[in-house]
């Protein structure tokens, strides 16, 4: 049966803590197979695919600047985190069958090769799975912003943020059982109504260039494949 795709080339943004599974740092190796699995078979069905990782399950700048760190040298550890983990999965991608490339914002050359954009395009147009790694290469930002950055700059047709709910609600879905999710919002509403879906730099890129963006609940299998197939899972955001 062959699969209709509603998309060409996507950008995935996965933080650091969709790595953790249960524990409460590092990675475990089920979750990074599993989530290696299914990035591999999105790209088989014909889809390019670029990934962000965060870094939030090793090191955060704000965590780091909160116990008496610099700021500045916590954001460079915590963008090491993020070349850790992206490394993490291009062999979890690697040794699933998949291809795949880490280009890194900040050099790192015996490790991994520099963010090049064009480059970038390349590796997605022959098939690599490109993990963006080191986030924006600046202090003071955040891999959300490195997503909806880098979405933009390869021309991705959609951006996916995979989290652990099933979408934006009103509230707190754990706290609050007459919470509702959301299936749609403008950029707008997600800016002045506070939602935090990710942080207001990342939304505002989205809306100045129109950069679709949707948040689903990576925890259920099949989920990917089921937003490339056309699904409306989870909350899309856009004009
Ligand atoms: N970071 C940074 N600049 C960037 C992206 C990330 O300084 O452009 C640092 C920052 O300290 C951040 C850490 O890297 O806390 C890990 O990234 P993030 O918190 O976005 O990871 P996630 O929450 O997605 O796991």
């Amino acid at each position: 049966m062959t699969r209709s795709i509603a998309y060409r080339r996507i950008l995935l943004k996965l933080s650091g803590e969709a790595l953790m599974g249960e524990a409460d740092y590092g990675i475990d190796p089920k979750v990074i197979q599993r989530l290696a699995r299914e990035i591999i078979e999105v790209q088989k069905a014909g889809v390019q695919v670029g990934v962000v990782i965060g870094g939030g399950n090793i090191f955060r700048g704000e965590g780091l600047a909160a116990a008496g760190m610099d700021r500045v040298t916590g954001d460079h550890m915590g963008m090491l985190a993020t070349v850790m983990n992206a490394l993490a999965m291009q062999d979890a991608i690697e040794k699933a069958g998949g291809f795949a490339r880490t280009m890194s914002a900040i050099k790192i050359n015996e490790v991994c090769e520099d963010f090049i954009r064009r480059r970038a395009v390349r590796h997605l147009e022959k098939g690599r799975i490109v993990l963006f790694a080191a986030g924006t290469g600046n202090p003071f930002f955040t891999t959300d912003s490195a997503a909806a950055l880098r979405a933009v700059e390869v021309g991705a047709d959609l951006l996916l943020k995979a989290t652990k709910v099933d979408g934006v609600y009103t509230a707190d879905p754990a706290k609050d059982p007459t919470a509702k999710r959301y299936d749609h919002l403008s950029y707008e509403e997600v800016i002045h109504r506070d939602l935090r879906v990710m942080d207001t730099s990342a939304i505002a890129l989205c809306r100045d260039h129109r950069m679709p963006l949707r948040i689903y609940d990576m925890g259920v299998a099949g989920n990917l494949m089921r937003i490339m197939e056309g699904a409306q899972i989870g909350t899309l955001v856009n004009t």
